[in-house]
């Protein structure tokens, strides 16, 4: 059986109440017996005390000094804790005893005389509690005297205290187990209301949010981290929406293009320098879409390259061999700079670093002019070994920064220019950063030029 959230709250609570007030009602019963038997106790040492002296030996039997007087007070007064008293010889024969004893006798136990202690026991229907101490007459051990008090009245308040502990135990449980559930149901009452309206949100009204209540509490948290997710959910949704619209928007110009160029082809013939040129036009738009369509699937590889291989790389060769290979492809001068006096060794996925190297100097190609410098450093700051890919290019607006690299961001004056791209390449780096656990920034001005910088993990 599934117990809920407040019962299951109750439930735990009223145990270890129970447990506690076990140990409270137990402890309560304990002391109050203890404190009733020792003041009884107490009392039957100052009676013994004050009778041993009022006994007397005749003809070799033991007897009580005023015994008269104590019949008289017997039938005069009404004893409501009468002590009861009787002497025995030393093999506890009987020889002389209180007359409220009547028929009964107290009982004898010579080995407890010794100590001084008092025991419980029933004195026909009433029970009672008894003393025994030897009777010694000029240092000669006589017999023993024994010494009863009533033990009723003390025993009747015990079984009330008990039972009124009894009665009271299952009644504060139970009164403490409905209040508990009671509040512990109106405690969780806001997070009903959480379950009700996120049960209502779906990716149709994303955009809804869980009221917030009560703000700081670890409810309010809960609904702050709850609302925090589907700002997130639907940001991503955004995204997601924005990526499949840019894409086919990236895929639709080039295929217009190529449709109007075949379509203006058939309508006539043409003359062969004609063709060939609009060929060419519909060479370049095919080579425009499978660039773009390589780029997509670059992109969706890389979601899936979680855990990529990682080997130990030394930078500094690694770089001048890149530095020379792409200087020699591209047929720009590339300038490489070491910080560094001695090899730097970083852990990274040597075909990850490639690839984002690459996109990063064929992006420096493409927006600076072909008379300028590029710039590739290295060293190490910190303790953390880094590349830079300096440009002295048209740079980069404060807007913009944010935002390049996000898939298909290109900025306009890139896209008036006609430069080539299709705004994958940053959106790539950035990914597979990410993975390679290489932290990427970007500093840029107008007109002046931007500066890449990777900074790697050691080795
Ligand atoms: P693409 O180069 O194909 O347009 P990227 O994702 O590589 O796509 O770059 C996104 C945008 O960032 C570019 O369109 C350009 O506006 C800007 N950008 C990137 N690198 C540079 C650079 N070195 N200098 C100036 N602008 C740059």
């Amino acid at each position: 059986m599934r117990l809920a959230y407040k019962e299951r709250i109750a439930t735990r609570l009223t145990l270890v109440t129970a447990m506690i007030i076990l140990v409270v009602f137990a402890v309560i019963y304990l002391v109050a017996n203890f404190t009733v038997i020792r003041n009884i106790d107490r009392e039957l040492g100052l009676e013994t005390d004050k009778h041993k002296d009022q006994i007397f030996l005749v003809n070799g039997e033991i007897r009580f000094l005023h015994k008269d007087e104590w019949q008289e007070m017997e039938h005069s007064q009404i004893q409501l804790n009468p002590i009861f008293i009787e002497i025995v010889d030393l093999q506890g024969k009987s020889m002389d005893r209180s007359p409220n004893l009547r028929e009964n006798h107290l009982s004898f136990s010579p080995e407890k005389s010794s100590k001084k202690e008092a025991w419980t026991l029933k004195l026909g229907e009433s029970e009672v509690r008894q003393m025994q101490i030897p009777l010694f007459t000029s240092s000669k051990h006589e017999g023993y005297l024994l010494l009863a008090k009533s033990f009723d009245d003390s025993r009747e308040l015990l079984d009330n205290l008990r039972n009124v502990l009894l009665i009271l135990y299952p009644v504060i449980l139970l009164s403490l187990y409905l209040s508990m559930r009671y509040l512990a149901g109106k405690s969780i009452q806001p997070i009903q209301q959480i379950i009700r309206k996120t049960n209502q949100i779906t990716q149709s009204n994303l955009n809804e949010r869980v009221p917030e209540a009560e703000p700081n509490d670890e409810i309010g948290q809960l609904t702050r981290s709850i609302n925090e997710l589907l700002q997130r959910l639907e940001a991503s949704l955004n995204r997601e929406k924005q990526f499949t619209s840019d894409a086919s928007h990236e895929l639709r110009t080039p295929l217009s293009v190529l449709r109007g160029t075949l379509e203006v082809l058939i309508r006539k013939p043409r003359t062969s320098e004609e063709y060939v040129e609009k060929i060419k036009t519909s060479l370049s738009s095919i080579d425009r879409m499978s660039a773009t369509i390589d780029q997509l699937l670059a992109l969706a590889r890389e979601e899936k390259g979680k855990n990529l291989v990682k080997e130990e790389l030394e930078l500094i060769t690694f770089l001048e061999e890149i530095v020379d290979q792409t200087s020699l492809e591209q047929g720009r001068k590339i300038t490489f700079q070491s910080q560094s006096g001695i090899p730097i060794y970083v852990k990274v996925n040597e075909k990850s670093l490639q690839m984002i190297l690459s996109n990063l100097l064929q992006n420096a190609i493409k927006y600076s002019k072909s008379d300028t410098d590029i710039l590739v450093k290295t060293g190490v700051e910190n303790k953390i070994p880094y590349i830079e890919v300096c440009d002295i290019g048209p740079g980069i607006s404060a807007a913009h920064l944010g935002k390049i690299f996000d898939p298909f961001f290109r900025e306009k004056e890139v896209v008036d220019q006609l430069i080539p791209g299709t705004g994958l390449g940053l959106a790539i780096v950035k990914k597979l950063a990410m993975e390679s656990e290489i932290k990427i920034s970007v500093t840029s001005e107008k007109e002046k030029g931007s500066t890449f910088r990777l900074d790697l993990p050691l080795s």
